[in-house]
């Protein structure tokens, strides 16, 4: 059991990210003192809003800057740090070329950097990584090699690869390369937290989060024609935040943990939008059949075997140890993604049709 001192400084990684901002705002709402690393302090994008919630709360906010493939760069910010929070990596499903530097490079290297800087620095006593449920599974058909038709805790994802699911592969390689530096030593110890797809309102415009994509797809007529039978498990961004503190904070806290509220198909989330927000968005209505998408499927971004290994699998998540352990209530994650659309509407991201 470690127990941890709530009046020292407590760093995150990440700190400017969809997740990372609401981290912060838990943590400095909370009373806490923060050591935030982002990429370029001196960018109002990244850091406005991060400065103005230190000003609203009673918590203390330091920036530092740090960048996952600079061995070094998280040093400053750990001094005197019990808890290290890691949540920086890359969360893309588009936009590259190269898998391996856009994705892996920084998920893994940066893994090793700011363990090797726990390595150096004597006070930090615990490590939360935000792993995925990614580093759990790959393919939604590896539900079939779960013997109870869930994924827990106690699973890997073995079926991805650099050129099939990269950022799966990312988040897995990334999370077993944490477990073996933990294993080297006694003075801190891991927790990892593996949520599902993160949904809920941003504190930041600033992110490339593929959670704010993929939700732009349901108002953006994407998904006019009808969606393809593709299931995955949602979570509020709020709850995940709670859970990175409640992992830190709960001397009892161990192992990985499931965050998910429940798990939906992409027709279940246009329904949930079209209840609570009307008719006037293009949300999909008709399912997408196997083979047509496997056709056209290049054309949308998509490889073949994505579709063949993922299309019409329903895959189902045990989130029991985070609610057991970290007392995580769940919010109905439909909510929460009616609550961000609007939002995208809000911010002009999508046209205002309501
Ligand atoms: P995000 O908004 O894009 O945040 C990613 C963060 O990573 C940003 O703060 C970014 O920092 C940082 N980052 C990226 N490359 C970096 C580099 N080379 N050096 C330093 N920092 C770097 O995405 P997110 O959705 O909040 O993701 C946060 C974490 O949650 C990731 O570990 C992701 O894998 C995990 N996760 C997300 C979801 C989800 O559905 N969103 C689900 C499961 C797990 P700067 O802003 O300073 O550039």
């Amino acid at each position: 059991m470690t127990q941890m001192n709530k009046n020292a400084p407590v760093m995150v990684t990440g700190a400017s990210g969809y997740l990372g901002s609401w981290i912060i705002h838990r943590l400095l709402s909370d009373g806490y003192t923060v050591h935030a690393t982002v990429r370029d302090p001196n960018k109002a994008a990244s850091v406005a809003h991060l400065q103005k919630m230190a000003e609203q709360f009673s918590g203390t906010l330091h920036l530092f800057k740090a960048d996952l493939l600079d061995d070094g760069s998280f040093d400053a910010a750990m001094q005197g740090c019990e808890v290290v929070m890691h949540t920086a990596s890359p969360f893309l499903m588009t936009g590259y070329t190269d898998a391996e530097a856009a994705l892996v490079r920084p998920a893994l290297e940066g893994t090793r950097n700011v363990l090797a800087a726990v390595e150096r620095t004597h006070s930090v006593k615990r490590v939360v990584l935000t792993s995925s449920v990614a580093a759990i599974y790959g393919d939604s058909k590896d539900i079939e090699q779960t013997p109870n038709g869930i994924f827990d805790e106690s699973m890997w994802n073995n079926s991805s690869s650099v050129s099939h699911q990269p950022y799966q592969y990312s988040k897995a390689v990334a999370e077993r390369e944490a477990w073996q530096w933990v294993e080297r030593q006694q003075r801190w110890d891991l927790v990892t937290i593996n949520p599902a797809l993160i949904m809920g309102p941003a504190l930041t415009k600033n992110s490339q989060s593929a959670s704010i994509e993929i939700l732009q797809e349901f108002g953006n007529g994407t998904m006019r024609m009808g969606a393809p039978k593709l299931w995955t498990g949602l979570v509020d961004v709020r709850d995940v935040a709670l859970a990175h503190v409640r992992a830190a904070f709960t001397p009892e806290a161990k192992g990985r943990y499931i965050l998910c509220d429940r798990t939906l198909n992409l027709l279940e989330m246009g329904k949930a939008l079209r209840e609570r927000l009307g008719n006037t968005y293009p949300f999909p209505r008709t399912p997408v059949p196997t083979f047509l998408f496997w056709l056209v499927a290049p054309l949308y971004g998509y490889t073949r075997a994505f579709v063949s290994c993922n299309m019409g699998y329903a895959v189902a998540f045990d989130h029991t140890r985070s609610q057991q352990d970290l007392q995580i209530e769940y919010r109905d994650v439909r909510d929460s993604l009616a609550e961000h659309f609007k939002q995208l509407i809000d911010d002009g991201v999508l046209p205002n049709r309501l």
